[in-house]
């Protein structure tokens, strides 16, 4: 495939997954070096980890990413890449030789939010001028469009993914729980410790009483509001999680990869930081939420149907509260959704 090709293909990409995958390809084709690999660094306080977005060798047909269900403790450490850290930390490329004279340049790719992200390439000669000078502007691409697509996937006010992105999320997500084999449930049920084993889960999240935050004390305050909510959430869930904004104060979760107790875990820990949290000029602000076991054969809508209905059970019975529907089927304070077909009717 001629370099033309391969960027218009490029440009047709939207997710960042498949834009660090696809940079990784290019890379191999006009260069062909040993391999090449975009890592990207996640923060486990007070560890930096790394984690491989993208990864293929010479002579080997796919590529490598770590899955989104590792866990944390899996990752290595930020200095086991000694070389990538570097041009991280001088924002310029690293060009390295090893012991067994493997040449490696390191290019930082991006910094932000989310991690930072750098691209590796390692060859048993030195990149020439000529190839610096390509990877750069392949770089300069890669930089323009990644921003193109971060500004449309994201809510303005939150910077959390918005309603959009929502589908695709799912389907991915969806698609994880269908792969998964059936084997005993993971057994450390504390740590959350995520698995391939491991089912997803969906969260609705919305913020009691919302209303009379913004009657009593403006729109700019009820924005503030959610600003931290979103930052809250950002703090309580994994990196591997996906956060959307639904629009409003209505929040939505895709945890991948955890047992039962553990995404029950994890939502209650942030139910409890917004009931904890000294909201400015509000003070105290609770959320009610619900929670879904995703189903192989799952649709968008039918789980967040089933969240919302957790939601409702949750409003009903005092707010600031989270609930898992299923669990609420099982008490019998939710009857179960009756399936006609590939539709489910509540
Ligand atoms: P409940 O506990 O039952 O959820 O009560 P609530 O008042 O939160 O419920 P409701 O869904 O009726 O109200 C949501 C309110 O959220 C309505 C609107 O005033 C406010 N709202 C929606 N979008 C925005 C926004 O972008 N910014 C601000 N400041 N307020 C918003
Ligand atoms: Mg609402
Ligand atoms: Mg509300």
């Amino acid at each position: 495939m001629n370099l033309v090709n391969q960027l218009a293909d490029v440009t047709a990409l939207r997710d960042l997954e498949r834009l660090d995958q696809a940079l990784v390809t290019l890379v191999m084709d006009t260069l062909r070096p040993e391999w090449a690999a975009v890592r990207m660094t996640v923060h486990d306080h007070p560890h930096v980890r790394w984690t491989v977005r993208a990864l293929q060798r010479a002579n080997e047909v796919g590529l490598h990413f770590d899955s989104p269900s590792l866990a944390l403790e899996q990752l290595p450490l930020l200095d086991t890449q000694l070389e990538a850290a570097r041009a991280l930390a001088q924002g310029d490329p690293c060009f390295s030789i090893d012991d067994e004279a493997q040449h490696l340049a390191c290019f930082p790719l991006f910094d932000d939010d989310g991690g930072a992200g750098v691209l590796q390439i390692a060859s048993s000669e030195a990149m020439t001028q000529e190839q610096v000078r390509m990877v750069s502007s392949f770089l300069r691409f890669y930089g323009n469009f990644r921003e193109l697509v971060t500004d449309n996937e994201r809510d303005l006010l939150t910077g959390l993914l918005n309603r959009k992105t929502f589908d695709e999320a799912f389907t991915r997500a969806a698609q994880m729980t269908l792969a998964r084999e059936q084997t005993a449930p993971t057994q450390d049920l504390d740590q959350r410790a995520a698995s391939a084993d491991s089912p997803a889960w969906l969260g609705m999240i919305d913020v009691d009483h919302f209303k009379r935050v913004n009657d009593t004390y403006g729109h700019l305050v009820g924005d503030e509001v959610l600003l931290l909510m979103a930052r809250l959430m950002r703090a309580c869930f994994r990196h591997t999680d996906r956060l959307f904004r639904f629009g409003g104060e209505e929040f939505v979760v895709l945890l991948r990869g955890a047992p039962q107790a553990g995404a029950a875990r994890a939502f209650e820990k942030l139910r409890l930081a917004a009931e904890i949290y000294d909201f400015p000029q509000v003070g105290r602000i609770t959320l009610s939420v619900g929670f879904t076991e995703l189903l192989p054969d799952d649709t968008p809508h039918a789980a967040l149907e089933r969240a919302d209905r957790a939601v409702y059970v949750a409003k009903q019975s005092g707010r600031n509260q989270a609930l898992c529907h299923e669990r609420l089927v099982e008490d019998g304070r939710l009857a179960p959704p009756v399936s006609v077909g590939s539709v489910d009717f509540f």
